[in-house]
Formats: structure tokens, sequence, C-alpha cells
């Protein structure tokens, strides 16, 4: 059971009038579901309440078509079908004694509309935020009469969904935020100029709510704890504390975060656990009301220290709850061993940004919960007396040896090198990464508790090893090696030079501490954080780099994980010189030849050394040999051979979790090729 210094954290605490079971508060968080996937979410929702969370919050819920965000998919609380589809959610999270909180939402200046084709409504005439070329109509009196209107019969829709807790969202540069903001609030009218004008529209909303829904109800308000601008650890606080003043007994609880997102669910390269304390650390001087923030909280003692030093009353959450959605239960249960914790690298964020199911790369059953019928914690006995040898010891293969062992097979991991963990271990040695460790650290846990798996380090297998050991399956999980000749996304034939020289690396030869000397281009043609991390590693070893990309930006698909601001802001930082719309076309020894890809424009670089993130080669040789053999001799072959991971199909390091997931749970299994998933549609009748 659990230790008593962790009590605090299940003491029940009341919220206006609803009482919370525990401190822990999965706060509102994007799933790339929203009302598009609502049996997806509610099975998302649910599995957060069986885990434990005394709170399980919706993502941002549009009350009216004038809020509209797709492609990202919001939720929506517009009609009688949302108002079924939310009830989908809230009795699964009640089944489990947690309250259901919904995040009404008005996107003002950053919703495009472009599904609803409604006129966006602001403050004031503003650009669209998201540089859609769109402005919105200034609201009159007549417009704000109406919000009110929408916000009310929109919490009283949440009532009858079953919600127990109806936000009024007030910050992230939405609508509200606008009202807020002397900066972009120009009214003359008694809705603009003084502090209490500017507050008098999220007094009115937080009121109203109350009077429509707060008997049963809690009303909760999203607010920044400061107004921004001071950089990362310096809040300039300036008039949101009078303004949390102004309101601090009106609602029944502040859901407090910051305006930067980036910082806010800053990635773990460059936001620690904890972060926000500094900005909100005064919030609760201010009100008797209980206070939730986030901060990427995974450990226990951190938890009951924010507590017990009185930041907050709620331990408030997103990416932990999904990395571990059964995190409280952990606790509860003192099985602190067994949390998955968050490695903060942002890809359930990407889920939103594609508008997409959100992924996650410790939790590869989050959103499969309705869809696969995949449990974080639980999966089915084997199916068989079966013994599986899995190949690879990287995020895949660990994922498969954990699943698989867990499932009750017998599993032999084979590893060639003298450490488990593969390309993880090996990355999480760059700058920044270090936290990512935590996958293979949780894997590696699990399976030395597991007597039915055993690892061989130090084990190159080959095909006469393979067959030696006389198991029913073989996994092949033996990853990927980035390539040397320059192939990427802007190139398909290998870059002219690159094979004819020494000076060339990548990522491999740098992690595995193989340095280039001299002026180096570290060529991105990758796009995701790779080629940053490598440039910085560079930097920090006084190596001069030139950072050249055919991308406008560096890390590109850095902008769906919110860092890649931060990313460009770092190189620039250490003086990498970035040469970006820039393809390289060949390497001649001293000098590289550089081509605009826009106008072709030529400019040579001097250089000594040059690193290619581009593209992997997946390391498929011993699959393929093991394939060959089981085709000349299927008698001595195993009953099935099969590659995951990189080894299938280089990807990030979540689809490589999954991969080994998926094998697992698949194995003696009937996988109907035609219908491998369930297909979520949006509730039509009734709407
Ligand atoms: P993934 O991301 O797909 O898990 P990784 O590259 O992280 O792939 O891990 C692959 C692992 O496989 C590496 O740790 C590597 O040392 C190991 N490996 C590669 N070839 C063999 C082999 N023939 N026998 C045993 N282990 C191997
Ligand atoms: Fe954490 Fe990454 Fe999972 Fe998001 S995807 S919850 S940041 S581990």
């Amino acid at each position: 059971m659990r230790e008593p210094r962790y009590d605090i954290l299940f003491e029940p605490v009341q919220i206006g009038p609803v009482t919370a079971k525990n401190r822990f508060y999965q706060v509102p968080h994007c799933t790339g579901l929203g009302w598009v996937r609502p049996r997806m979410v509610a099975a998302l929702r649910g599995m957060k309440a069986e885990g434990g969370w005394g709170v399980v919050c919706t993502e941002y819920c549009s009350i009216h078509p004038a809020s509209d965000d797709l492609p990202h998919p919001y939720a929506s609380l517009w009609d009688k079908g949302d108002i079924k589809s939310h009830a989908l959610m809230t009795e699964q999270v009640h089944e489990h004694d947690a309250l259901a909180g919904v995040e009404l939402w008005v996107g003002g200046s950053r919703s495009s509309n472009l599904f609803t084709h409604e006129t966006a409504i602001d403050v004031d005439s503003r650009p669209n935020a998201t540089g859609v070329p769109y402005q919105t109509r200034a609201m009159d009196k007549t417009d704000i009469r109406e919000l009110r209107r929408w916000h009310k019969n929109a919490a009283l829709r949440a009532k009858e969904a079953g919600f127990d807790i109806v936000y009024v969202y007030a910050t992230h540069d939405y609508l509200l935020s606008h009202f807020l903001s002397a900066q972009s609030n120009n009214r003359m009218d008694e809705y603009g100029g003084s502090l209490e004008n500017r507050v008098r529209l999220v007094r009115e909303l937080i009121e109203e709510t109350k009077e429509a829904v707060g008997d049963s109800c809690a009303v909760a308000v999203r607010f920044s704890a400061e107004q921004g601008g001071g950089g990362d650890g310096n809040p300039v606080i300036g008039e949101h504390r009078e303004m949390l003043e102004m309101l601090a007994e009106l609602p029944d609880l502040w859901d407090i975060n910051i305006g930067d997102y980036t910082l806010e669910m800053g990635v773990s390269r460059f936001v620690q656990e904890g972060s926000l304390e500094a900005y909100m650390s005064y919030v609760k001087s201010i009100t008797s009301k209980p206070v939730v923030t986030v901060g990427r909280f995974t450990s226990p003692d951190t938890m009951v220290s924010q507590v017990k030093r009185g930041i907050v009353d709620f331990i408030g959450a997103a990416r932990p709850s999904i990395a571990d959605p059964f995190l409280p239960k952990k606790i509860e249960q003192g099985r602190l061993d067994d949390i998955r914790e968050c490695i903060g690298c942002n890809i359930c964020y990407s889920g939103d940004s594609k508008a997409t199911p959100i992924r996650c790369t410790q939790n590869p059953t989050i959103s499969e919960e309705w869809r696969r019928g995949w449990h974080p914690e639980k999966i089915d006995k084997k199916g068989s007396d079966s013994s599986v040898l899995v190949i690879g010891a990287g995020p895949a293969g660990l994922e498969a040896a954990r699943a698989l062992g867990q499932r009750g097979y017998h599993v032999l991991l084979a590893e060639s090198e003298r450490e488990l963990g593969g390309r993880v271990t090996r990355e999480s040695r760059l700058p920044g990464l270090s936290e990512w460790v935590r996958v293979r650290n949780h894997r590696t846990q699990q399976i030395h508790s597991m007597t039915n798996v055993e690892i061989y380090l130090e084990s190159t297998m080959t095909v006469d090893d393979v067959l030696a050991t006389e198991v029913d399956h073989v996994v092949v999980a033996t990853g990927a090696s980035w390539r040397a000749d320059g192939v990427g996304l802007y190139a398909e034939i290998p870059i002219s030079g690159l094979d004819a020289h020494e000076q060339v690396f990548t990522p491999d030869d740098i992690m595995s501490g193989h340095l280039p000397t001299g002026t180096t281009i570290v060529y991105d043609d990758d796009h995701y954080y790779m080629g940053s991390v490598i440039a910085e590693k560079l930097r920090l070893e006084s190596i001069p780099v030139n950072f050249v990309t055919p991308n406008s930006v560096v890390c590109n698909w850095g902008n769906m994980t919110a860092e890649q601001a931060r990313v460009q802001k770092r190189l620039i930082d250490l003086g990498v010189n970035i040469i970006a719309s820039h393809r390289l076309s060949s390497y001649e020894g001293q000098c590289a030849v550089l081509n605009c890809v826009y106008s072709e424009k030529e400019q040579n670089i001097d250089i000594e050394s040059i690193v290619t993130v581009t593209s992997r080669h997946p390391n498929d040789t011993l699959f393929r040999e093991l394939q060959n053999h089981k085709n000349e001799q299927p008698d001595s072959a195993p009953k099935s051979i099969t590659r995951i991971g990189d080894c299938e199909a280089p990807a990030i390091i979540a689809g490589a979790v999954f991969s080994g997931h998926r094998y697992a749970r698949e194995l003696d299994t009937i996988v109907n090729p035609d219908a491998r998933i369930k297909y979520d549609r949006v509730f039509f009748e009734d709407s």
C-alpha cells in the first residue's frame, strides 16, 4: 500500500458544490479526437478515471459554431447530439467516482471557422492568429449579449451531459484574454478602458455560469498568472494579480497557467518539471478557492511538496496522465517503480497539431482504448505455450519483450550491445535528451521482475544462432542506421561526392563518440530534432557549425511538438550559422556546393567535415536472411519471423514502441487484415 507521506495527495477536496475524491486533476488537454471521434475520446477519458484521477476534463469545447478550430479537433457543445456524445464520457468518468470537467471555449481571433464559415468575433477586428487571411468582426453590444447567451446555454447543455465542473476559459490568447488585455482591448464602452471594465465580461460569464448551473456544478476559471513577456523563469505578473484579486472568490476553482505554451508545456529539452512555480506561487495567497496548475509532475514527492508548501491544492496534469493514466493508482498502491514517466517529447501534442488521434511515446495504448480495446495496464494472457526470441533491445524490442512477458510467454531477448535501450540509450546522451532514457528504464524495470523473460547482452544473432534457440517465433527489432549518402526528403538519389571523402559523418558516428574536426556542415534533410541536437552537441565541443537545410526553418516538424521556435533560438544562441532553404548539391572535400531551393543560385562553403542527418536504412539483413532460410527450409524454421520498429520502417520512438506493443498484443490472435481497427464515426442522429 501507499507510503503515509503520500496520504495528503489522496485527501478529498471540495470544489463548490462538488467534491473531488483526491488531488489528482487531469486538466483540459487536446487529444486530436474532439467531437470528431466521440467514442474514442470517451474511452480515453474513462481510462484516466479508472487510473485514479479525481477530476478528468475534456479538451477545449466550443460553445457555438462561431468558435470553430478545424482541422484541429476540438470538442463542442452546440446541440443535443453533442450532449449525447459528452454523456458517453461523463458516464465513464463517473463509473470510477471521478468528476468530469468541461472547458467551455470561445476562440475569437484564434478560431478560423474554416468548417462553419461563421464570422469569428473578438474584442476588436483582429487578424486571425493562426495566419488564416481573415479578420474577426469587432464585437458590438449585441454580440456581447449573444456571447453571454451562448455561454450560458452551453453551460446548461454541459450540466445535461453530466459534467460536474464547467469552465470559463480566459487565457491562452483566446477571446476572453483579449478582453482582459490592455494591449488588445481598445474599446471605449464599459467593456474597455479601466481594469474593471476589461474584467467585466469574464466576471459576467462566471456569474452567469454559476447562476445557470452552480447549484450542482462547480465553476472553474482558467486564467494566466502573468501578463507575460519576461522570458523563462522571469514572470511579469503585471495587472494579472489585480485581476485575480478582483475575481478571487467568484469561481469555485482556479486553473492557473501562463500565456507561453512553449514554456507551459515545454519539451524536456528546454523545460524541466515544475517550471511554472515561479509564476503562480502567489496565487493561493489571493484566493481561498482551490488552485490547480500543471508542471509535468511525475514525482510524488514533488507533488507532495507543491501541496505542502501551499503552491497548489490539486496536482494538475496533462502529459503525465497521458503517459500513465494509472499514475494515481500506482502511487496509492505503493507501486512507484511501475510509473511510466512522461519524457517530455510532446509527441502527444502532435496529434492535435496534425488533427489526428493522440499518440504517446511512453503509452502506446493512448487513443486505442475503444478502437483496439487496449488497456494501458491489462493485456490478454498468452494464447499458447510458444516461446519468442526478440532480437534487438531498442524501444521496439524492449516493449515487445515487456508486453509478451506480461502475457506470460517465454521470451528470449538478445542484444548486441552491453546495455539495453538501443537508440533511446544512445540518443538520451545527446544534449537535452536525458529524460528520454525513461523509455528504456520503465521497460527494463518491468522486464527484470519477470522470471519468464531472459536477457542476453553482447549477443549478436546470426541465422544459425537464431535456429539454435529453437524458438517458435522470432521478432527482429534490429533498428535502423543513419545514411551517409545524403538521401533524404529532398534528395532521392545520393549526393555527389559524399562517398568519396572521409570527413563525412552521420548521427550514429556522433553518438558513438566519433566527432568531426574543423568547420562542419550539419546537413539536415530529416527536419525533426536530430539535426539540431547534433549541431548543439558539436557547438558544445567548440566545433564551428553551419546548419544547412532545404527547409525554411530549423526542425520544421518541431512545429507539431511546440518546440520549433525554441530549437531555432537555441542554435542562434550557440552561434550556429543557419543556412535555410538550401540544398546540399555536392561535396568536394574542402568545399560544399549549396543551391537555393527556390532560385537554384549556387554558393560554395569551405568546410572540413560534414554530418548528414537525412534518413535511415532499416537494419533488415538478418530478417531477410531468416526469411530466405524459411523459404528454402521451412521445416527447420520458426513458425513466424516478424520485423518490428525501425527495422520494419524507421520512425519516431513512439512508432517503435507502438510496433513492439502491437506485435505482443496480436501474437496468437486472429487479425482480420481487412478490418484491423474500428472506425469511430460522428453521431448525427438527434443533432
Ligand atoms: P528500434 O527503435 O526499432 O527499437 P533501435 O535501433 O533502437 O531500434 O534498436 C535496435 C537494437 O538492435 C540495437 O540496440 C542493436 O544493438 C540491436 N541489434 C542490431 N542487430 C542485432 C543482432 N543481429 N543481434 C542482436 N541485437 C542486434
Ligand atoms: Fe509525455 Fe511524450 Fe507521452 Fe507526451 S508523448 S505524454 S510528452 S511521453
